[in-house]
């Protein structure tokens, strides 16, 4: 027994100090990309190259689609100018859809609540996972959340099992055709006032899928979305990052 006390004190706490403390990211970690249109020369490589159509030509200048992109860092490899590179920003998340295209100017990131919601969810939010139709990358990475180096938990917000003691809705995939139906009962069996996060490029446009005529491209083609996290999959701490910033908890 002792020696299990022990062993405990040892440990001390894993728990990560998020978002006090900036997270230690992986090398190969892609963030935020960042767009320098004056080192442009319209060759559209970028667009040809990228397989989910999420870069734009607006003239002689491009913009690129966070809801779309999954990160897979081609154009960047292809682009010889380095008129896109990809930051180690791991912030994504917005509250409109149009905010996650990036222009050559800053990115505006999700705000928080309204004081009334945010008096209601503030310090505690309850929400129901919904696997629409993705490869489960995203609820991998969603899951991870809730262990000791994250503790979801210590901010009020936890996963649960039924829409009805819930606050909102968490979606993951590109919402299936035969997943909409589901999707839209899931809805409304919360009660309002509610919310919903869209999380990853599938659930934002349908990412990988987009186009297929077995899926609707994204969640806000069936209900209505207040939190984007890009990703594909979003790293944790990007989905951390979206959720605190939507309970106004400073990141
Ligand atoms: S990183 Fe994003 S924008 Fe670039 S090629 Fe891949 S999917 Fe397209
Ligand atoms: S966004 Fe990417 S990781 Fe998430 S479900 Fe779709 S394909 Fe999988």
């Amino acid at each position: 027994m002792l020696k299990a006390f022990v062993a405990r004190i040892k440990q001390g706490y894993r728990t990560y100090p998020f978002p006090k403390k900036k997270p230690s990211l992986p090398e190969r970690f892609k963030g935020r990309p960042v767009i320098s249109d004056s080192k442009c020369n319209d060759c559209k490589k970028c667009i040809s190259i990228c397989p989910t159509d999420a870069i734009i030509a607006n003239g002689n200048k491009i913009e690129l689609d966070m809801g779309r992109c999954i990160f897979c860092g081609k154009c960047e490899q292809v682009c010889q100018n380095k008129t896109i590179i990809f930051s180690r920003e791991y912030s994504l998340a917005a509250g409109k859809r149009e905010d996650l295209l990036l222009k050559s100017q800053e990115f505006k990131s999700a705000e928080s609540l309204k004081a009334d919601m945010l008096k209601i969810f503030g310090r505690s939010l309850k929400l129901r996972q919904v696997s629409a139709g993705g490869c489960n990358a995203c609820e991998a990475d969603t899951n991870v959340l809730s262990t000791l180096a994250y503790d979801l938990g210590r901010f009020g917000v936890q996963f649960v099992a039924s829409p009805r003691h819930a606050d909102g809705l968490f979606i993951t995939g590109p919402v299936t055709t035969n997943m909409k139906l589901a999707l839209k009962k899931t809805y409304d069996a919360v009660p309002s006032p509610k919310i919903v996060i869209a999380a990853g490029a599938c659930a934002i446009s349908g990412g990988i899928y987009s186009g297929h005529p077995e899926q609707t491209n994204g969640a806000d083609n069936s209900v209505p979305v207040d939190l984007y996290i890009p990703g594909c999959p979003p790293n944790p701490y990007t989905i951390l990052d979206g959720i605190l910033r939507l309970l106004g908890v400073g990141s």
